[in-house]
């Protein structure tokens, strides 16, 4: 079967599910000389193997609204690959949450796990709930009834989930609190959980820094650092806030923040008080980024993305397929050099073909995201061993993990002196787990 074969048989499999055959294409491409070149991956047909998920748990959430309706939502957990360790990956709440999204989220895990170089497998799973506009009651039932399911998937060995979109503090609170109450037990089941019962400092702000840390050793393959260098986000949740606060600590400026419902451009920099407003704007008051240009009479673009906005570093923090093949070339059209995927598959494939032709510094979600899933496996192990490491020291471990998952793109991406993160990022992430899957015999 030579790749055309081998994906057309994928898309026959997989119909109807355009973000999975996506993600499947990006990573097979890459991989495919190297599946060639070691015909022991052939003959245990790893391939085909890797793209099947080993287990697809679909459920009923049905819940009671503040004034009495009944809802009923749709659960999902994809368990992918569990060859290097337990399933890892977090849950996502948005009402575009469907089954082709929850499987290239959950087969994107599994290469990004192996390259954090720690113990961990592939999953993912959520809900096309919507947390926006619920009261705190109202996510709480919700939470409790997804768990109702899902607790008999979970185990501390077996599945450990994390957040994502619509996914914080409080709903990994309330899902954690019911599969304590449901197990009668104590365990390290999720991750991203709140400092005083378990959680690991620097999980909230890792994997934003991760993807600045991504950049700063992107940039210094050039000789740069983040120094005076003007910064794009987009997003303005988790990943986008502690993105910023990081840049702002390497000297560079942070110059948009978005939402579904468009940007706004503070070309004076989101920073200081500016980014403690920000803060409490979407972690207390859950508003829009709408109210930040009023407070700060800066401007605000309703139904845009911030891509048309000069730059030299691209930081995409909101979603899959946020920068389409157009805002690609227009970022490097104004001279954007370096993009670090803080979101997961936020390029479409024309737009990282546009990357790769013009050699940009080009770090995709699976390498340079992989911050917050490697500091979610720190809190495995500080759970398991029930302790507690200090801010820097976790902060230390995050900082070397980065630095590893770079060298091993540089070392499997390198092209003379232009490195190819995605050929490296894939590669580096199948060897471990195709040895593995090898390991274990046919299963
Ligand atoms: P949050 O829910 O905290 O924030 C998501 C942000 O993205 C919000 O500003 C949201 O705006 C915006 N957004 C979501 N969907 C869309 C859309 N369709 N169009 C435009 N904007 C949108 O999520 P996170 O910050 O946790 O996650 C952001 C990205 O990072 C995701 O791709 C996620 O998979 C990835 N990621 C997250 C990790 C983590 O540790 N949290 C780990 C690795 C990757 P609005 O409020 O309007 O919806």
């Amino acid at each position: 079967m030579n790749l055309q074969e081998f994906m057309q048989k994928v898309k026959a499999n997989n119909a109807n599910e355009p973000e999975f055959l996506q993600s499947v294409e990006e990573v097979i491409e890459s991989i495919w000389p190297v599946y060639e070149a070691n015909p022991q991956f052939k003959q245990a047909n790893i391939l085909e193997r890797i793209v099947e998920p080993e287990r697809v748990v679909m459920f009923r959430v049905p819940w009671v609204a503040d004034n009495g309706d009944v809802h009923v939502n749709r659960g999902y957990r994809v368990e992918f690959n569990s060859a290097i360790g337990p399933y890892k990956g977090g849950l996502r709440f948005h009402p575009s949450v469907n089954l082709s999204i929850l499987k290239f989220l959950g087969f994107e895990q599994i290469f990004k796990n192996s390259l954090t170089t720690l113990p961990i497998g592939g999953g993912k799973g959520g809900s096309d709930f919507n947390p926006r506009g619920k009261s705190d009651g109202e996510v709480m039932r919700f939470c409790q009834s997804f768990m109702l399911e899902l607790f008999r998937h979970l185990g501390p060995n077996t599945d450990v989930p994390a957040g994502d979109i619509g996914v914080g503090k409080r709903e990994i609170g309330y899902m954690f609190g019911m599969y304590k109450k449901i197990k009668n037990e104590f365990t390290g089941v999720f991750t991203g959980k709140s400092l005083n019962w378990g959680g690991s400092l620097i999980r909230p702000e890792a994997t934003g820094y991760g993807t600045v840390y991504f950049a700063e050793d992107m940039l210094a393959t050039r000789g740069m650092t983040f120094e005076d260098k003007t910064v794009v986000v987009s997003g303005s949740g988790n990943v986008s806030q502690f993105a910023i606060e990081k840049v702002n600590d390497l000297g560079g400026k942070v110059v948009t923040i978005s939402d579904s419902e468009g940007f706004v451009h503070d070309p004076d920099g989101i920073k200081g008080d500016k980014w403690e407003y920000l803060m409490d704007l979407k972690n207390v008051r859950r508003g829009r980024v709408k109210e930040y240009a009023e407070e700060f009479k800066v401007k605000f673009y309703a139904g845009q993305r911030p891509w048309i906005t000069k730059c030299d570093v691209a930081l995409p923090c909101a979603t899959q397929n946020e920068i389409d093949a157009k805002e690609a070339e227009t970022l490097v059209k104004n001279g954007c050099f370096c993009i670090s995927e803080g979101a997961n598959m936020p390029t479409v494939p024309d737009g990282v073909k546009t990357f790769l032709e013009n050699k940009v510094l080009y770090g995709p979600g699976k390498a340079a995201n992989a911050g917050g899933v490697a500091t979610s496996a720190l809190e495995m192990t500080q759970n398991s061993m029930r302790m507690g490491w200090h801010r820097e020291e976790v902060d230390e471990k995050i900082r070397d993990i980065m630095k590893s998952i770079h060298e091993q793109c540089v070392m499997y991406g390198a092209d003379g002196d232009f490195v190819n993160y995605v050929k490296g990022a894939n590669i580096a992430g199948y060897m471990k787990v195709a040895e593995a899957m090898l390991d274990h015999g046919v299963l």
